[in-house]
Protein backbone atom coordinates (compact mmCIF):
# COMPACT_ATOMS: atom_id res chain seq x y z
CA UNK A 1 0.00 0.00 0.00
CA UNK A 2 1.84 2.36 -1.38
CA UNK A 3 1.13 6.22 -2.12
CA UNK A 4 2.80 9.29 -3.80
CA UNK A 5 3.96 11.82 -1.41
CA UNK A 6 2.19 15.48 -1.83
CA UNK A 7 5.56 17.17 -1.00
CA UNK A 8 8.20 16.07 -3.19
CA UNK A 9 6.32 13.10 -5.10
CA UNK A 10 8.26 10.59 -3.31
CA UNK A 11 7.10 7.22 -2.59
CA UNK A 12 5.56 6.40 1.08
CA UNK A 13 5.07 3.76 3.35
CA UNK A 14 1.67 3.15 5.47
CA UNK A 15 2.74 2.00 8.78
CA UNK A 16 -0.71 0.21 10.04
CA UNK A 17 -0.39 0.40 13.20
CA UNK A 18 -0.61 4.22 13.67
CA UNK A 19 -2.00 4.86 10.40
CA UNK A 20 0.21 7.27 9.08
CA UNK A 21 2.50 7.46 6.20
CA UNK A 22 5.74 7.95 5.95
CA UNK A 23 7.84 9.52 3.02
CA UNK A 24 10.72 7.63 2.54
CA UNK A 25 12.45 10.91 0.61
CA UNK A 26 11.31 13.67 2.57
CA UNK A 27 10.52 12.28 5.82
CA UNK A 28 6.54 13.41 5.68
CA UNK A 29 4.88 11.65 8.55
CA UNK A 30 1.19 12.06 7.97
CA UNK A 31 -2.08 10.47 7.80
CA UNK A 32 -4.07 10.08 4.73
CA UNK A 33 -6.27 13.03 6.18
CA UNK A 34 -3.19 15.02 6.50
CA UNK A 35 -1.89 14.08 3.24
CA UNK A 36 -5.21 14.82 1.53
CA UNK A 37 -5.06 18.35 3.48
CA UNK A 38 -1.80 19.00 1.86
CA UNK A 39 -3.42 18.48 -1.60
CA UNK A 40 -6.20 20.50 -1.24
CA UNK A 41 -3.70 23.58 -0.21
CA UNK A 42 -1.42 22.90 -3.33
CA UNK A 43 -4.91 23.10 -5.52
CA UNK A 44 -4.02 26.32 -7.66
CA UNK A 45 -7.57 27.72 -7.25
CA UNK A 46 -8.56 27.55 -3.39
CA UNK A 47 -12.44 28.01 -2.62
CA UNK A 48 -14.90 26.99 -0.01
CA UNK A 49 -15.89 23.87 0.33
CA UNK A 50 -18.37 22.86 -2.09
CA UNK A 51 -21.06 20.12 -1.92
CA UNK A 52 -18.94 18.42 -4.73
CA UNK A 53 -15.69 18.36 -2.16
CA UNK A 54 -17.99 16.84 0.40
CA UNK A 55 -18.75 14.14 -1.81
CA UNK A 56 -15.36 13.81 -2.45
CA UNK A 57 -14.53 13.50 1.26
CA UNK A 58 -17.17 11.18 2.08
CA UNK A 59 -16.41 8.86 -1.52
CA UNK A 60 -12.63 8.99 -0.98
CA UNK A 61 -13.27 8.08 3.16
CA UNK A 62 -14.94 5.11 1.83
CA UNK A 63 -12.70 3.92 -0.26
CA UNK A 64 -10.57 0.72 0.62
ZN1 LIG B 1 8.14 13.42 0.48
Amino acid sequence: MNRECPECNGEMYYESNTKHFICKQCGLYATREDIYEILERKKPLKKKKSKEDEYLDWWLSSKK
